[in-house]
């Protein structure tokens, strides 16, 4: 569609699944001239959601081809539009996962637009202007500038990238359940992308951090590098039984179908369980552990602008980035299978602006 409205002038150089393969390969597709509202991006580091493999993938079955993933862009802006007062060329800034809403409903005006029932994703989406949505496996994008933020000048803008998904997505529901008070215990179920993040946090504020996990070769790190407290391999029914209702909280990040019963009995009685993984199949849910514990169990998807600046200009004040694996761009597919068998530690981030030879 892109190709095809008029306004969409600028070749850009990027990479697209095309089908459900998997593999990515160089795309060149336009995008639109800078409006009025717009910002220009050169962009320059993406970071590698489990996201973009599942749409890569076609796991959810909604995928576009071509699909250019990547929602964990920061870069530096070559060009604002005449009613762009917030930014300069040259800034430093990041674009996730929202790329429109629809600005009038409740919960647009409500800074709560990444619930809004027209919300339009930097991928995969459909734009005001008809036009599918490429993400950050490119070179460029034009971003409206309501879904734009600063990056702190302290925080470097490769190991700044995923905070725009990963990082959004752990503090939105960490915020909501008030979990960040010094002295309570919180689980992290799956150490990944988003995994690895929650822990910074929850360290930063002082909390204890049990990481139950499918992956014993993780402990090690998980405790020295990432400063958890305890490491809970899910799979071993006594390690689970040990921790019974001693968690106040727990964030469950895992990309695939998993039982959700003795997680929740890890929590104590009242306790939240919140989730923010996206398997594509249903998951278990057990009543016995909820009703015997009076526990909640919620969800949430990344979170609004607003709370993404807050949560970056936090990261700069407590000094918080992510661990990643800087790759070229010919090492996507290479990223991707390694991603899909849990291999990374924590967030392969791709170095646009690097010369490539794929
Ligand atoms: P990731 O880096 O691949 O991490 C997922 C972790 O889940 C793995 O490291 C692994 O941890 C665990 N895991 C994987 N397969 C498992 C299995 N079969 N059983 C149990 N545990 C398993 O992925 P990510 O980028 O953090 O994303 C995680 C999920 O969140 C994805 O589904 C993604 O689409 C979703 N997501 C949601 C939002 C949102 O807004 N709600 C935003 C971003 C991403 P261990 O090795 O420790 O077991
Ligand atoms: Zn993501």
């Amino acid at each position: 569609m892109a190709e095809t409205t008029p306004n969409h002038t600028q070749s850009v150089s990027g990479w697209a699944a095309r089908n459900s393969s998997g593999e990515v390969t160089p795309f060149v597709f336009k995008r639109r001239e800078n409006g009025a509202d717009d910002v220009t991006i050169k962009v320059l580091y993406c970071g590698m959601c489990h996201t973009d493999l599942h749409y890569i993938r076609n796991d959810w079955g909604i995928t576009m081809y071509p699909v250019v993933p990547g929602h964990e862009i920061t870069g530096i802006i070559t060009k604002v539009g005449d009613n762009v007062s917030n930014f300069k060329v040259g800034d430093r800034v990041g674009v996730g996962c929202l790329a429109a809403s629809c600005l009038k409903c409740d919960l647009c005006k409500n800074s709560e637009e990444n619930y809004c029932e027209q919300l339009q994703f930097t991928y995969n989406g459909i734009f005001w202007d008809g036009s599918i949505t490429y993400g950050g496996y490119s070179k460029m994008l034009v971003a409206d500038k309501r879904y734009v933020v600063h990056v702190p000048e302290s925080l470097p803008l490769d190991k700044a990238a995923p905070l725009l998904c990963a990082g959004i997505t752990v503090f939105g529901p960490m915020k909501q359940h008030n979990m960040l008070q010094a002295g309570k215990k919180l689980g992290v179920v799956g150490l990944g992308g988003l995994g690895h993040i929650a822990i910074k946090f929850a360290k930063a504020f002082g909390l204890h951090v049990t990481v139950i996990s499918t992956s014993p070769s993780k402990e090690k790190e998980a405790k020295e590098r990432l400063g958890a407290d305890n490491f809970v391999i899910s799979t071993d029914p006594k390690q689970m039984q040990a921790n019974v209702r001693s968690l106040d909280y727990i964030i469950d990040t895992v990309s695939a179908v998993h039982s959700l019963g003795p997680i929740l009995e890890l929590l104590k009685i009242k306790g939240t369980l919140a989730i923010v993984g996206a398997p594509d199949k249903p998951m278990e849910l057990p009543s016995f552990p909820l009703i015997f514990g009076k526990r909640t169990v919620s969800g949430s998807i990344i979170g609004s602008i607003k709370e993404t600046q807050e949560m970056l200009d936090l990261c700069g004040k407590y000094n918080i980035t992510c661990e990643i694996e800087l790759v070229t761009p010919d090492y996507i597919n290479k990223a991707l299978d390694r991603l899909a068998k849990n291999d990374v530690r924590y967030r392969f981030v791709l170095d646009v602006a690097s010369e490539s030879k794929l």
